[in-house]
């Protein structure tokens, strides 16, 4: 087989850590649920009986993993955090069934959905796509991924988030409008899905600012901590 050549040294493949495995998770794409809690549909002014949640994107390159620092972006004055249950696929494709979904799912992680809140509302005032205000480098910190081989499905538990050890953030998993079945059997309807997707599946009420300095702790129960500097 001739092996393909190119003009120039492709990017590396952006890809988590798995918890107690030496073999790296390869990301294909990054899908956002957004408005999956109603009281966070609330706190941003929006009727969730009304409007359903939706989905977004933001590019491989803005995942932060093992630990690394998130750099404060440019252009912004109001960087909020918005954590999230992370669902990875291990099995893609299109029209999923929900009642299969799940044995779609590689495994769970927890993320930060980092939003440039002030640009993301200039774009919704001005009907522009919201990219920059959500897309942008380093603005999807994530965990490493726990295999649901080890802890099975979660469907309750409590979804957390601490800036320097005050309580920002916090609800519960049970409270998604869309459970993770119903996300995948959704979103497949949409994309045809890939192994290597990653779901952020909304956040929980409590938004808010970050500060350059603080420390972020992000948990899902039965998943895992995310712990990130914002420098
Ligand atoms: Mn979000």
């Amino acid at each position: 087989m001739p092996t393909t050549s190119f003009v120039f040294e492709p990017q590396a493949v952006s890809s988590l850590p798995v918890f107690d495995e030496a073999g790296r998770f390869p990301v294909a794409r990054i899908f956002c649920v957004g408005r999956n809690y109603a009281e966070h549909a609330r706190e941003m002014g929006h009727n969730p009986d009304a409007e359903p949640p939706f989905f977004f994107i933001k590019p491989v390159t803005a995942l932060v993993t093992d630990g690394a620092d998130f750099p404060y972006p440019a252009h912004s004055s109001n960087v909020h955090h918005e954590v999230e249950l992370v669902v990875a696929l291990g099995k893609g494709g299109s029209n999923i069934p929900e009642n299969e979904a799940l044995s779609h799912v590689y495994g769970y992680a927890v993320g930060l959905d980092m939003t440039r809140r002030d640009v993301q509302a200039a774009a919704k005032e001005a009907g522009r796509p919201w990219e920059t205000g959500k897309a942008f480098d380093h603005s999807a910190p994530c965990s490493a991924l726990v295999p649901a081989s080890k802890i099975g499905h979660p469907q309750a538990g409590a979804i957390s988030l601490t800036i320097n050890g005050e309580p920002r953030q916090s609800g519960d998993l049970a409270n998604m409008i869309w459970g993770i079945p119903a996300t995948i059997a959704y979103l497949s309807t949409w994309f045809s899905l890939l192994p290597g997707d990653l779901i952020f599946t909304g956040t929980p009420a409590g938004v808010g600012a970050v500060q350059r300095g603080d420390l972020l702790v992000a948990s899902v129960a039965s998943v895992g901590e995310l712990s990130v500097h914002v420098i």
